[in-house]
C-alpha cells in the first residue's frame, strides 16, 4: 500500500507533508483548518460566478413556485417556495453541553432541511432546482412558454407533461439525489432513470418505482453506478444527465439557502456582522450542497460568515481533495479507508473536481464525525427535542463544541480575532435530511444509537 502512487506520492510522502493525515487514516476524529482560505474579496476575485447568479436561481424558484404549488399541494402553506424552518433546539444544546463537558458559547441553531417539502432532504434544493431549469429551457426552445413572464402554473397542464414525455432524465446516485430529482421530473412528465448501486437502501428504490421512475441496479458502487448512468444518458441526445460530480445548476440550486436564511435571520433579530460571527456547520458528501450554501452565505456575509463542512471519519473525501490540493484525483480508498459509513448520504470516496475548485478558498474548515458518534447524536436528538434525522444529518450537531474545544479550532477563533466575540456568535448546525426514512429504519437507527451511548467518548 505505503509503496503505491496517489497522485504522484505515496502515502509516506504525502504523511510528511500533511501532519494531519496520521490521524485521518488511523479514523480518529480531527478538525483541520483550510489554510487555503483567502479573506472574501480575494477569494471572489478567482471564480466566476456572482450574487448575480444566485439571484437568478431564486428568481427562477419564484417563477415555478406556481407549479409547484398545484402538482405539490405540500407547498401551499409556502406559496410554492421549497423552504425550511430555522429552529432553536435548547434540550439538545444542553445534552451535547453536558456530554461534552463545556458550553456553546452564543446561538445555537438548527436548520430543519429533514423537513423540505417534496423530497425531504437538502437535494431538493439543488436538484429540484436544476430539472426545473432544464424544463424551462425545453420550454421555451419549443415554443411552450413564450417568456419568464408567463404563468408557471402551465407546467402542471396535460400539454406540457405530454410534451416532457418525449424526453429523459437520468441520474447517478446513493438515494436522495434520485428522489429529488425522480419526483419532480416525473411529476413533470419526464421519463426518468434513477441508477444506484445494490447496497443503496431498498426503501428509496421502492419509493421510486411507486412514484413512476425506473430504478437500474448496479452491481457495483456508487462512483460506478454514476458514471454507468452517464455512459448510458449520453449515448441517447433525448435524455439529460443530472451530475452530481460536475454540475454547476445543483450548485446555484443550492446557493439560493444562503438568500433565504438571511431572511430568515433578520426575522429572528439576529445580528451578523464583525462583532456578531456566524458559523455554520454542513454534512458533506460530494460537496455541492455544502458548497452551494456556503458559497451563497459568503456573499451576503463575506467574513463575518464561517462556513466548515463536516465528514464522516471513514470517507473524508473533500477534506482529503482539499489538503492534498489534488481534489477529485484522490479517492479516500487509494489511501486504504473503506468508505463505509452508517451516514449513507455522505457515502462519496471521491470529492467533487467542480465545487472543490469553486470552493477552496472559501471554506473555513472541515471535521470528521465517527459513526458511534452519529448515531449517539441520532437517538439524543429525538429524546431531548423529539427530531427524526437520519445519520448523514446529525454530522453538523457536534461542530460548534468541535470548534471551541479543539486546539485547531481555537487557533482559528484566535487567529481571526473571535475568541472574545464568541458569547455574541450564532452557530447553525444544518440539519440535512430524515422525514423521508420509514418507520422501521428510523426506529433501528435509534435503537443502535442507544447502544452508542455507552461507547462513544465525545471529543
Ligand atoms: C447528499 C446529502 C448530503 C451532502 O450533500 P453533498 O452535495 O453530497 O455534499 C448531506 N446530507 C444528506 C441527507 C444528503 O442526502
Amino acid at each position: 500500500m505505503t509503496s503505491m502512487s496517489i497522485a504522484g506520492k505515496t502515502v509516506d510522502a504525502w504523511e510528511r507533508e500533511i501532519p494531519q493525515l496520521k490521524d485521518i487514516l488511523s479514523l480518529k476524529e480531527i478538525f483541520w483548518i483550510n489554510s487555503a482560505k483567502l479573506p472574501f474579496e480575494e477569494a471572489s476575485k478567482l471564480v466566476p460566478y456572482t450574487k448575480e447568479n444566485i439571484n437568478d436561481a431564486e428568481a427562477r424558484l419564484n417563477r415555478f413556485a406556481a407549479y409547484l404549488r398545484i402538482d405539490f399541494p405540500e407547498t401551499e402553506v409556502s406559496k410554492g417556495i421549497i423552504e425550511s424552518p430555522l429552529s432553536s433546539i435548547p434540550s439538545m444544546k444542553e445534552y451535547l453541553e453536558t456530554v461534552y463537558h463545556s458550553s456553546i458559547p452564543g446561538t445555537f441553531l438548527l436548520k430543519r432541511d429533514d423537513t423540505l417539502p417534496i423530497a425531504g432532504t437538502i437535494k431538493a434544493r439543488g436538484a429540484i432546482y436544476e430539472v426545473l431549469k432544464h424544463a424551462e429551457i425545453l420550454a421555451l426552445e419549443h415554443g411552450l412558454l413564450k417568456s419568464w413572464n408567463e404563468d408557471y402554473s402551465l407546467f402542471a397542464t396535460e400539454a406540457f407533461k405530454s410534451f416532457f414525455s418525449n424526453y429523459k432524465i437520468a441520474v447517478g446516485t446513493t438515494g436522495n439525489l434520485g428522489i429529488s430529482v425522480g419526483t419532480v421530473g416525473a411529476m413533470l412528465g419526464f421519463d426518468v432513470t434513477v441508477h444506484m448501486s445494490v447496497e443503496a437502501k431498498q426503501w428509496k428504490k421502492d419509493l421510486l418505482r411507486f412514484r413512476g421512475v425506473t430504478v437500474i441496479e448496479h452491481e457495483s458502487d456508487f462512483t460506478n453506478a454514476v458514471k454507468k448512468g452517464r455512459e448510458q444518458s449520453d449515448l441517447d441526445p433525448m435524455s439529460y444527465y443530472v451530475d452530481d460530480e460536475h454540475s454547476i445548476e445543483l450548485f446555484l440550486g443550492y446557493t439560493v439557502a444562503a438568500n433565504r436564511l438571511q431572511k430568515q435571520l433578520e426575522q429572528e433579530n439576529i445580528l451578523v456582522d464583525e462583532n456578531h460571527p456566524l458559523f455554520v456547520y454542513l454534512p458533506c458528501g460530494i460537496g455541492g450542497s455544502p458548497g452551494g450554501i456556503s458559497f451563497g452565505l459568503k456573499q451576503i456575509y463575506g467574513d463575518n460568515v464561517h462556513c466548515f463542512f463536516a465528514e464522516p471519519t471513514h470517507v473524508p473525501s473533500m477534506t482529503m481533495g482539499l489538503m492534498t490540493g489534488k481534489f477529485d484525483q484522490v479517492s479516500v480508498k487509494d489511501f486504504g479507508l473503506d468508505g463505509l459509513t452508517v451516514a449513507d448520504g455522505l457515502a462519496v470516496p471521491r470529492t467533487s473536481k467542480l465545487v472543490a475548485n469553486i470552493m477552496k478558498h472559501f471554506f473555513s474548515g472541515s471535521y470528521t464525525i465517527d459513526d458511534f458518534e452519529t448515531n449517539r447524536l441520532l437517538s439524543a436528538l429525538i429524546d431531548k427535542e423529539k427530531i427524526y434525522l437520519e445519520p448523514a444529518a446529525l454530522a453538523g450537531v457536534p461542530g460548534a463544541l468541535r470548534l471551541c474545544r479543539s486546539e485547531e479550532g481555537k487557533s482559528y477563533l484566535e487567529k481571526h480575532d473571535l475568541t472574545d466575540k464568541m458569547d455574541q456568535a450564532t452557530h447553525i448546525a444544518w440539519a440535512t435530511g430524515g422525514s423521508m426514512v420509514p418507520k422501521d429504519d428510523m426506529d433501528q437507527f435509534y435503537e443502535v444509537g442507544l447502544q452508542s451511548h455507552a461507547i462513544a467518548t465525545p471529543r
